[in-house]
């Protein structure tokens, strides 16, 4: 069995005690063990502060992009054997391992080029400077600076890959270094991606530690120029950001939480019609993708009153005919849930939602003929379509994220802003889709839905073979959401740099202001 070791202060290094066992969840055989115990995560954050931080703060953005190229191409050429460690640690189709591992090079290789674009400098200056009194010889500008401190990043089980690399492009762009931790049940890959950096010095001393196995007393480290970025439950978020040592210092705490997306059916699309087509193609891919546990993934499906049974009869009929099994087997298109707790937890869910829905296919009942799985093995849910009794008084459906292939139909009366009244219920999501080509209806729904919102995926007939699903976060576009999803933001080119940087108003003669660094 594979030991996964951290990468700290330049060296790999194994933790004493009871390690953690990681598995192949279609058949629960182990694959690898990791502890953390009694490793020096004080010695990490100096290294981090006193050699990773100056190295990448004296490279320019262009040479901070090359890096981030660098590292994109390097794990690049690895890709089918992460693809493989992928399938067989997170349970992934290798479609599913592609949308994490590919995520993860083109989010590198994005900021890379941002990098490019950005050029020659280290410093950076927020908006236009204004003249601040009669003559135009005072100036006010606004600088972004590298924090000094270091970067810890917490990442979800779901995005082994991508989630390192996301965060990661942001602050080595940003000029900080990063201390990542994946969650512990699928760090085989991660830990696979930075040994391939390592082995092929893509990256400088000090730049990017990783920690194999629990957080232990990292957190207690952080000061004021330090940043912690985390993804996973919104319980976790909650304890990590309440940290007395992170609000006394005012540590910087980014959140990306779990969130009830859904996805809302205009009243002007019509069977059969591309828009409907896009939507169906969409909902059914948001259940089955990665088994439902993309924290993007539609939990809601907010479809007409008078559209719902045939809604309900083309989902049920995709879904049902889902192939779930061991996606290392030929012809499977939908794996596993990622461990046994996760299994447990999305049978319960199901059952907290049949409270007040009914099961229209799947359910929670054990999957028996899972393909490829040695008899009662694996942690199989089968892809699960609900329909709400009454959509004006169910509760759960916009509370409880089962983390999984679940999803809920829930009526509405055709008009937008009831639709977006519904969607608000989730108190905070990280998206929402909405299918329509109706102008008027889109810009009312737009309009309620924006303010809990994080991105909103517009599908209509336009797009329908261009648009690849509201689960896939792009670069480009901001990732994060309010309340409940956390109230964080991510990505959005340039702006998911602002965590790891200082805003530092500059005040002054016009020509020292805008002199001192070159632009
Ligand atoms: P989780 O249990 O909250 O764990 C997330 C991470 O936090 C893991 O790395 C975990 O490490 C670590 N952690 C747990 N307790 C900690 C503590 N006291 N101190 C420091 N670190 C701690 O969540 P999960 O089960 O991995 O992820 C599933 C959830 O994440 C879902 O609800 C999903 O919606 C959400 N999610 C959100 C996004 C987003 O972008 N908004 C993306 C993906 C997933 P260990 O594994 O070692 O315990």
């Amino acid at each position: 069995m594979i030991t996964l070791e951290s990468y700290l202060a330049g060296s790999w290094r194994a933790g004493r005690g009871k390690a953690a066992i990681l598995v192949n969840p279609a058949t629960e055989a182990p694959l690898a063990e990791t502890s953390s115990e009694g490793l020096d995560f004080g010695a990490a954050c100096r290294h981090a502060r006193e050699v990773g931080g100056p190295a990448l703060r004296a490279m320019s953005y262009a040479e901070r992009g090359a890096l981030l190229l660098a590292m994109s191409t390097a794990l690049h050429a690895h890709r089918d054997e992460l693809l493989d460690l992928a399938v067989a640690n997170g349970g992934n189709t290798r479609g599913d391992a592609k949308f994490d591992v590919d995520g993860a090079t083109g989010t590198l290789a994005a900021y890379g080029a941002f990098g490019r674009e950005l050029g020659e400098g280290n410093v950076r200056y927020d908006g236009e400077g204004v003249a601040l009194g009669r003559s135009p010889k005072f100036w006010g500008e606004h600088l972004l600076a590298s924090r000094t401190g270091v970067a810890v990043h917490i990442n979800a089980f779901n995005f082994p890959a991508w989630g390192f690399a996301e965060k990661a492009a942001c602050a080595l762009l940003a000029g900080m270094p990063v201390i990542s931790k994946p969650a512990t049940s699928t760090a085989l890959l991660t830990w696979r991606m930075m040994k391939i950096l390592v082995d092929e010095s893509a990256l400088p001393g000090g730049a990017v530690q990783l920690v194999c196995g629990s957080a232990g007393d990292l957190l207690d480290h952080l000061g004021p120029q330090d940043v912690l970025a985390f993804t996973g439950s919104a319980e976790t978020g909650f304890r990590l950001r309440s940290r007395e040592s992170l609000l006394r210092a005012s540590v910087p705490v980014n959140v990306e939480a779990d969130s009830l997306n859904a996805a809302v059916l205009g009243p002007d699309a019509a069977p059969g019609g591309d828009t409907w087509r896009l939507f169906v193609k969409d909902v059914v891919r948001e259940v089955t993708q990665k088994a439902g546990q993309k924290c993007t993934a539609a939990r809601r499906v907010i479809v007409p009153q008078e559209r719902i049974d045939d809604v309900q009869a083309e989902l049920a009929a995709a879904l049902a005919a889902t192939v779930v099994g061991d996606p290392a087997h030929e012809g499977v298109r939908m794996g596993p849930v990622t461990t046994a707790r996760q299994l447990a937890d999305g049978r319960e869910g199901i059952g907290l939602l049949m409270d007040e829905a009914d099961v229209v296919c799947g359910g929670p009942d054990p999957v028996r003929d899972a393909v490829g799985a040695p008899g009662g093995k694996g942690y199989f849910i089968a892809p699960t379509l609900l329909r709400a009794r009454d959509a004006a008084t169910a509760s759960v459906v916009h509370r409880h994220e089962v983390f999984g292939p679940v999803t809920t139909l829930l009526a509405y009366d055709g008009d937008a802003a009831r639709a977006a009244e519904l969607v608000a219920r989730g108190e905070g999501s990280l998206v929402t889709s909405a299918y329509s080509d109706d102008r008027d209806w889109t810009e009312a729904f737009v309009r309620g839905a924006a303010p809990w919102n994080g991105r909103i995926y517009l599908g209509s007939d336009k797009v329908a073979d261009v648009a690849f699903g509201s689960g896939a976060v792009l670069p480009q576009l901001v990732h994060g959401g309010p309340g409940r999803a956390g109230g964080g933001e991510e990505l959005g080119g340039l702006r998911g740099l602002s965590l790891y940087e200082q805003r530092t108003a500059l005040q002054g003669g016009r020509g020292i202001v805008q002199r001192l660094f070159s632009r």
